[in-house]
């Protein structure tokens, strides 16, 4: 309550996953929450493509942690499955090799040792694995993720030195991984991992090895009708809560006064607020609404962001029935392709792909007997010295065609009827992430050992963040689950 015996007011700036949970997690503690979006409908990069009778999500496609997304409707005394369908996927990814090997993950542990078997690994070294991640969850989730811990001090305190040093901090994740797993196709399924992050199993710490455990303990999941009807539960939530959105309302600055944030302008009209959160990102937020200086940018240097993609949308004609719902395409040279994509930050030769076919398990996507498909390779993000041209981004979609019609899509191309293709130019472009950034900031060992920026502002008390640029980071659980821990830290600041 402010002092006239009102809610405070609370803006939050963008309506990525982040920015509406912490708006809900706010509006459920009693504040006036407004939401001001840039762009003519809420999500953010939970985003969908309608056209020709396909449906594709733009953005995320597999869902994990939903219990943490339940806990908004909870709060509230409702069921998400009343708002939000979603069922559990088999298997959970497909994996296929140059040398024409096909495993299949599944969490059941039968099955998944037979796959084991397939190319030689013993499923005794993938148990174990399962059973080092599973620790390595426990540890980081106790503390980093249900805590919010956001700095050294915070996280000394709540692990202690004894605990710290069960993080396994002296390996890389692909480390990790090659400390349990003998063969070359169960070491590249496992590194990439590292995907639902956006950074390099080479350069990031062993603790991501947390991350099997996200699905193989708690399921990995698909939203009936496609992903966007995660923004869509949300939103009538959101209406029951009182929450007043404004889409088409882009903040251009944010005005400060005596060491605090007063308010904001979005489309020229000024907006006070006790309290603003941003889930537009740290860097774009402080060097554009804020206009702070270049000393303190310099000091936001470590926050550099996760890669990029190119977003590639396919509507097919036929049906390629050897794709499971999420399939991936390894490069013959993955540690190659970490190092061209993170170090040298070039377009990889080789990349890794990622492709999704939802029409595999749902039928509303696309018309009878076709797919549509979302390809995803990771790339790096936009260096603006050094720019890349839309002519080099298509040089490497042929090349990821040509990976794919060679690894089992026999002419693909002349199936295509629909094409829909964004660069990382279009992805800075839709949601202001930081040089096109799709998870956020990335998790490497050397530049911030996977620490992303804190929530709450070191320079203005009142003004805090939320989403893949703050602690735990990126990937649609954990900026939800970013959403409530800012919720949390604003109420104990405030009270
Ligand atoms: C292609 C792709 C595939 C992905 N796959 C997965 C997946 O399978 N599973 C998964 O869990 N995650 C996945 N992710 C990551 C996941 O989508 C993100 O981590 C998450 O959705 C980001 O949420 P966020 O809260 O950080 O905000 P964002 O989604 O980045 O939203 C920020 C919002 O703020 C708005 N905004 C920015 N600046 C302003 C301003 N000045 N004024 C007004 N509005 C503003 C933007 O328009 C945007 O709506 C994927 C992402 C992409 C792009």
């Amino acid at each position: 309550m402010s002092s006239t015996g009102h809610p405070k007011n609370v803006i939050v700036i963008g309506s990525g996953l982040g920015g509406l949970s912490a708006a809900i997690s706010l509006a459920q503690e009693g504040y006036a929450v407004s939401i001001h979006e840039k762009n003519p409908k809420i999500g953010g990069k939970l985003n969908v493509l309608k056209a020709q009778g396909y449906s594709f999500d733009l953005g995320p496609s597999i869902l994990t942690l939903p219990h943490i997304f339940e806990r908004l409707f909870e709060r509230s005394g409702k069921t998400m499955s009343d708002y939000i369908p979603i069922r559990p996927l088999r298997p959970h990814w497909r994996n296929f090799f140059e040398d024409g090997k096909v495993v299949d993950l599944y969490p059941e542990p039968d099955l998944m040792a037979a796959e084991a078997r397939k190319v030689g690994e013993d499923p005794a070294n993938v148990e174990r694995f399962l059973k080092y991640s599973a620790d390595l969850y426990d540890l980081v989730n106790a503390g980093y993720f249900e805590q919010g811990l956001d700095s050294a001090g915070e996280f000394r305190s709540f692990y202690g030195l004894g605990k710290f040093l069960k993080f396994d901090l002296f390996r890389t994740m692909h480390g990790g991984v090659a400390r349990h797993l003998k063969t070359r196709h169960m070491r590249d399924i496992f590194d990439y991992f590292i995907k639902y992050v956006g950074s390099s199993a080479h350069h990031s710490p062993a603790f991501m090895n947390c991350m099997p455990t996200i699905q193989y303990r708690y399921d990995l999941w698909y939203v009936d009708g496609g992903l966007y009807h995660i923004a869509l539960g949300l939103k009538r939530l959101m209406d029951e809560l009182g929450i007043t959105v404004h889409l088409d309302s882009e903040v251009t600055e944010v005005r400060k006064q005596g060491g605090r944030v007063t308010g904001l302008v979005a489309n020229g009209e000024f907006h006070p607020a006790d309290i603003i959160v941003s889930n537009m990102e740290v860097i774009p937020a402080y060097e554009k609404l804020l206009a702070e200086d270049d000393a303190f940018m310099k000091t936001l240097e470590k926050y550099e962001p996760s890669c990029s993609g190119l977003v590639l949308e396919l509507g097919l004609d036929c049906k390629y029935p050897q794709l499971a719902h999420h399939n991936f395409f390894y490069s013959d040279h993955q540690k190659e392709h970490f190092h061209t994509v993170f170090r040298k930050r070039e377009l990889p030769p080789d990349p890794t792909i990622y492709l999704v076919a939802a029409s595999r398990t749902d039928p509303t996507v696309a018309p009878e007997g076709c797919d549509c498909l979302k390809i995803l390779p990771h790339i790096p993000h936009i260096d603006d010295e050094h720019p890349l041209t839309r002519q080099d981004y298509m040089a490497l979609k042929e090349r990821v065609l040509d990976k794919l019609e060679r690894m089992g899509l026999k002419d693909l191309r002349k199936h295509v009827v629909f094409e829909h293709c964004w660069t990382p130019l279009d992805i800075r472009e839709q949601y202001y992430s930081n040089k096109g950034s799709i998870y956020g900031v990335v998790s490497d060992r050397f530049k911030n050992l996977a620490f992303k920026a804190p929530k709450q502002s070191v320079k203005y008390p009142n003004l805090f963040f939320v989403g893949g640029s703050v602690n735990p980071g990126g990937g649609m659980p954990m900026v939800v689950l970013c959403g409530q821990n800012v919720a949390r830290k604003i109420v104990a600041w405030d009270r």
